[in-house]
């Protein structure tokens, strides 16, 4: 057992504690930006550009986030983003979604000043949707400001994690699933679309307990009315997790179990399951049948059907 505090007001000291470096970013360029295919809700495959946007830090302390790495201690500046997604824009080939990422909560009015709204809508007007994230408490009235001025149709990606309460709560995310189920309501009140994230194991959940639990928020997720979800292979990075995995508290999921939540997902048919590849893709387990499996997920991502195994002589598939 790892000394992670129990009580969550100490969690987050312990978690900061353990930090590595942040990276040192320019407050007036987007940390990332780039164009990729994917499957849109009416099937059709659509280039999407996703502008990490550099700015403030999310106030939690998430004790699997290593997002913060690429954040600014300091207030965003106004017209800091409207600037960033304007500099992405003029070098990003054309595409019709966008992601407007900022690794926290678009919501933030510390991390993205609302005097901003008007200039960042107008800026993103001729994409026919508008894809941003935000913690369930800051789905509010801000957000619904944002999106009577954007042209295209708003979707907001909600972190739910793990549908696994105790699990969720370790976590110090400081959210409940009825807060979740509560949020993804008033979003769909609101008329705007809802895109969750889904964590396969996270710290303190048992290989043999993975694809189950996985299964059951990928099930609670589209209870929830989600039109997408994308899972996240939980990776360490952040300091934490490394402790977490020296005392046996975490290790990164095999290929399998993502495969496994991947097909049971996808064969749901209830709205579009992506894995999200970038870490997956660079971390082969098994180097006789890494590149294959990682291209059948690729094309699963796309065409959301299950497609046969990849047979693998050296690892037997379970890598
Ligand atoms: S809410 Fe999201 S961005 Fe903020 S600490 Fe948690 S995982 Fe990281
Ligand atoms: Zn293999």
């Amino acid at each position: 057992m790892s000394a992670y505090p129990e009580a969550a007001a100490e969690r987050d000291a312990w978690i900061l504690a353990r930090r590595p470096r942040r990276n040192a970013l320019d407050p007036l360029r987007p940390s990332a930006f780039f164009v990729e295919e994917e499957r849109s809700a009416a099937g059709e495959i659509v280039p999407v550009a996703t502008v990490f946007l550099t700015n403030r830090e999310c106030p939690w302390r998430c004790l699997m986030c290593d997002l913060w790495k690429n954040t600014l201690q300091e207030e965003t500046q106004v017209g800091a983003i409207p600037a960033q997604i304007d500099y992405a824009l003029d070098r990003l080939p054309a595409a019709r979604q966008i992601k407007l990422y900022n690794s926290g909560s678009f919501f933030d009015p510390k991390a993205i000043p609302t005097q901003d709204y008007a200039a960042i809508a107008a800026l993103v007007a001729a994409f026919e949707r508008v894809i941003v994230e935000c913690h369930p408490s800051l789905v509010g009235n801000e957000c619904f400001r944002f999106r009577d001025q954007v042209r295209g149709r708003l979707e907001v990606a909600m972190g739910l994690e793990t549908a696994h309460p105790k699990i969720l709560e370790q976590l110090n995310k400081r959210m409940t699933l009825d807060q979740f189920r509560a949020a993804a309501a008033r979003l769909r009140e609101n008329d705007t679309d809802l895109r969750v994230f889904i964590l396969i194991k996270p710290p303190f959940m048992k290989e043999e307990e993975t694809v189950e639990w996985t299964a059951r928020a990928l099930d609670f997720a589209f209870d929830c009315g989600a039109t997408a979800v994308t899972l996240i292979r939980t990776r360490a990075g952040n300091g934490a997790m490394e402790e977490l995995a020296a005392s046996g508290d975490y290790s990164p999921p095999t290929l399998a179990a993502v495969e496994a939540a991947a097909a049971y997902g996808v064969a749901l048919n209830r709205g579009r399951v992506f894995v999200d590849l970038w870490d997956v893709r660079h971390n082969p387990r098994c180097e006789a049948c890494h590149e294959q499996r990682v291209a059948r997920l690729h094309t699963m991502n796309l065409r959301q059907s299950v497609l046969p195994p990849v047979i693998c002589g050296h690892c037997g598939g379970y890598s």
